[in-house]
């Protein structure tokens, strides 16, 4: 019997593992497949070194600055160079290794090549996570059961929290790392958003290689084929003129979907469940960034767990103090500005968001706060809002 048992060993369980394998509890880690690459652009906040110190003395590529183009290349540019934090891009299967281990280190036991399927049930109660194994189904009893195996879960839609995501409250996309002589700014990483709902990005992983990719929103996936839109992107003559070879290196390709319209409130606690990551919804509805914000619900899931199982109370009552935490309630509430952001820039084809950067091309103190808006989480002022409506 473990203290905790969490299906899915990528940043939100792996750090949930952690925190909770630190206080001496056992967890038992479950992991589909730890050599899985997750399709991912890879761009990290530099509020990652808050929860990882230890990461800063890695090769993790830094970066200092990001550009903003509209669907008709209006564009703002943002160096953050000498004034905060350098943030960076990571290749997933090494980036998601290391918080695993991270995990390992703190003695949690990960049990590798186990497919969660289903949960284990006893006089109503779950008690347990069943797992598909080379060797054959294995069970893992836990007091607490945390639901951390990202979009794919299985389990998810069967703790009753919550339902199977339907594609119009979902991203899709698809990215590559390539390789090859490119004319990147190597300090920045690049977002081109799109005349339809989406938006496709460029993020430099060192001299040479880079991510490139494009993804479809919400009802925008209703309307355009992602092959169709990766194509256009990566086809398109502003985006080519980046890359001066006929040929690049494909070093990885894939393609996953994302959730898009933030966190799902009513599925993340229960009686001795938790749910933490992009399977609770924890994911910028505006910039599809969910690295950092599943890692601060795996943190904050991890301490919660901690408090119930010293007082012995993991019901309902006592885990909804997940949902109340400070950080959790803060990322809840910017991300449901955010929703209604985007339906905003992307009215009329996108026609909003060029006015906006257009806008900002001359004027300094708009700019300035676009880049709030999007690297931080300040709601446009009204003025903004009229200004791009007249
Ligand atoms: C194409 C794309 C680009 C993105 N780009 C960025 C970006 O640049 N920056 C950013 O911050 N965010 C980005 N995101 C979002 C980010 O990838 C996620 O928010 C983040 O990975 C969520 O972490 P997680 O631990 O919740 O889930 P995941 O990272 O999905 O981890 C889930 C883990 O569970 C395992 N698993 C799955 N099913 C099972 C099962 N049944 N049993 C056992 N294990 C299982 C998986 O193997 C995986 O290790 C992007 C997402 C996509 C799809």
């Amino acid at each position: 019997m473990f203290d905790v048992v969490i299906s899915g060993a990528g940043p939100a369980g792996s750090r949930c593992a952690q925190v909770l394998a630190e206080q001496g509890y056992e967890v038992a880690l479950i992991e589909r497949d730890v050599t899985w690459r997750k399709p991912c652009g890879g761009a990290v906040s530099s509020r990652i070194f808050r929860y990882y110190p230890q990461m800063r003395k890695e090769n993790f590529y830094p970066i200092t600055g990001t550009a903003i183009y509209s669907g008709d290349y209006h564009k703002i540019e943002y160096s953050w160079k000498g004034i905060r934090n350098y943030s960076i891009n990571v290749d997933r299967l090494e980036f998601d290794n290391f918080i695993r281990n991270v995990a390992i280190d703190a003695g949690a036991h990960l049990f590798d090549k186990n497919l969660a399927i289903d949960f284990i049930t006893k006089d109503k109660r779950k008690i347990g996570i069943k797992a598909r194994t080379p060797e054959g189904t294995k069970e893992y009893l836990g007091k607490i059961l945390v639901v951390a195996d990202g979009m794919s879960s299985k389990l998810a839609p069967k703790t009753g929290l919550r339902n199977k995501w339907q594609i119009e409250e979902i991203g899709l996309a698809k990215c590559a790392i390539l390789e090859g002589e490119n004319n990147l700014d190597k300090d920045s990483i690049s977002f081109f958003f799109r005349k339809y709902k989406g938006y496709g990005w460029i993020f430099p992983l060192d001299n040479n290689r880079f991510n490139i990719g494009c993804g479809t929103w919400l009802d925008g996936n209703l309307n355009k084929n992602l092959n169709q839109a990766y194509q256009e992107f990566t086809n398109d003559p502003f985006i080519k003129k980046f890359f001066p070879k006929t040929h690049y290196k494909e070093i990885w390709k894939g393609a996953y979907p994302l959730p898009g319209l933030g966190v799902k409130e009513k599925c993340l606690y229960g009686d001795n469940l938790l749910m933490i990551g992009d399977a609770a919804g924890f994911v910028s509805p505006i910039s599809g960034e969910g690295i950092h914000s599943s890692i601060v619900s795996g943190n904050a899931a991890g301490e919660i767990a901690r408090n119930a199982l010293n007082q012995g109370d993991v019901s309902n009552e006592s885990l909804k103090k997940y949902k109340r935490y400070p950080n959790i309630k803060k990322i809840i509430r910017n991300f449901k500005m955010k929703v209604s952001i985007v339906e905003f820039l992307f009215e009329k084809e996108g026609q909003n968001l060029s006015k906006m950067l257009e806008l900002a091309e001359t004027d300094e103190s708009i700019s300035e706060e676009i880049i709030n808006m999007f690297l931080s989480n300040s709601p446009p002022s009204k003025e903004l809002l009229l200004k791009i409506q007249t």
